[in-house]
């Protein structure tokens, strides 16, 4: 199957063939024909399936020319990057068009963004509550829609963000095409779908575990208290004989704990940024872009960013805390393996957190092999913390004074060794 074969115009068959695409994802092949045919879509993708082209090219064709100064397409996307990453791929995408997109969303001024509604927009990505206040404010008109596209529907809902996706689309023109996507289907996204598709074409593409069978998924049991110390060998060392890790994506639970864990990357000279719902804006896009060109080795990240993220080769993804949701696991070791590259990912699982990988094996319907905890060196802490574990204990009295010198050798915590080797 080539991009020809899909009806695709030649600018933009052109346009992806200069991006390095040889042939159509499977999302692609089966979504591009229906929806140049005017047809409503529900399509079952996750990231890294190549969803974006597949709603991205044809409704570039669609839209042919610019007109007007309305938009005519509306993108919801559930985060600030997932929308920012949507508005790069409609410009390398859409290379050999004149049209114009804009991308709208919270955390920045909105001035800039008020200003670039009023010189004209074709297509808008946006996050529902930044859009619902320009709108509600009238510095959007959303009276041209004539497609909308929900991406990662289900991460929305999840966000809490279906009251503001029912008022957007009210301000909408009742005759549109409608195109979702999610990467699940919950009662609540088939209530959705059902209240905003007209006789869809249904297209499912990833039973959801397919990125997730090539990720190389690897287990250590270490204590809580140890992670960080597991964490700064296995950057310099690997998790299974790779060497040490060139970069790696690292998810905490918590914004506190992804900031702190940052800055003990960073004292240990492994070069590190945090991003999280509490960064501003600016911080956030820089950290990423730090990330994409190598300047930053680790990029210590929340739940926030575990959707949408698109870093291409990106060799490993850290779960330096198991997720509440399993699926969420699912989407954050996503971050790797994309369009068809091989991945890794390794979760450092204390034993307080050993149901939640229960319950996470349980979703994906496979097990995660555990290796043994390798002997790790500890790296050196500030203060002493207010309840230090007894190996930390015993280490800092130990001849040298551990928690000032640089490292000092200590075997794991006999729970990391107790039931290593796997299942
Ligand atoms: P997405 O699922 O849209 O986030 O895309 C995931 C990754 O796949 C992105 O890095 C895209 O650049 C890449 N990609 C999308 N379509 C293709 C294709 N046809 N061939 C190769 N890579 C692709």
């Amino acid at each position: 199957m080539k991009f020809n074969d899909l009806g695709l115009e030649p600018g933009l068959v052109s346009a992806v063939a200069a991006h390095g695409y040889r042939s159509p994802t499977p999302i692609q092949a089966q979504a591009i024909p229906p929806v140049l045919a005017g047809r409503d879509l529900l399509a079952g993708a996750q990231t890294g399936t190549g969803k974006t082209a597949a709603f991205v090219l044809p409704l570039l064709q669609l839209l042919k020319e610019p007109a007007g100064r309305a938009p005519r397409v509306l993108i919801l996307a559930p985060t600030r990057e997932l929308a920012a990453q949507i508005l790069e791929s409609i410009r390398v995408y859409g290379a050999n068009a004149r049209l114009r997109a804009r991308v709208v969303f919270g955390g920045v001024g909105e001035q800039p963004q008020i200003d670039g509604l009023r010189a004209g927009c074709d297509i808008l990505v946006a996050t529902p509550g930044r859009l619902l206040d320009l709108a509600e404010r009238r510095l959007a008109d959303l009276s041209g829609v004539q497609y909308l596209v929900l991406d990662e529907a289900d991460r929305m809902l999840d966000m809490g963000f279906i009251h503001d996706i029912r008022r957007i689309l009210k301000m909408l023109p009742a005759k549109r095409q409608n195109l979702l996507f999610s990467a699940t289907y919950t009662p609540d996204i088939r209530a959705l779908a059902a209240r905003i598709l007209v006789k869809p074409v249904q297209v499912e593409v990833t039973p959801p575990n397919s990125t997730v069978e090539r990720v190389v998924q690897l287990a250590f049991r270490v204590a809580k208290d140890d992670k960080r110390h597991l964490l700064v060998h296995l950057f310099e060392n690997g998790a299974n004989g790779e060497g040490r890790w060139t970069q790696a994506l690292v998810f905490t639970r918590t914004k506190h704990g992804a900031n702190r864990l940052s800055e003990q990357l960073d004292r240990a000279g492994i070069r590190s940024a945090a991003i999280h719902g509490n960064k501003s804006q600016s911080a956030r896009t820089r950290a990423l872009a730090d990330f994409k060109a190598g300047k930053l080795t680790a990029l210590v990240a929340t739940e926030v960013a575990s959707r949408g993220l698109d870093i291409r080769e990106l060799p490993q993804v850290v779960n330096y805390d198991l997720p509440h949701v399993p699926e969420d696991y699912v989407h954050r070791i996503g971050r790797t393996a994309r369009a068809g590259n091989d991945g890794h990912a390794v979760s450092l699982v204390s034993e307080e957190e050993a149901p939640l990988l229960r319950d996470i094996e349980r979703t994906m319907r496979q097990p995660v092999p555990f290796a043994p905890t390798p002997a790790f060196a500890r790296i050196a802490s500030p203060a002493p913390a207010p309840q230090q574990p007894r190996a930390t204990a015993a280490a800092s009295r130990a001849p040298g004074g551990s928690s000032h010198r640089h490292r000092s050798r200590a075997a794991p915590r006999s729970y990391g060794r107790r039931r290593s080797g796997g299942r």
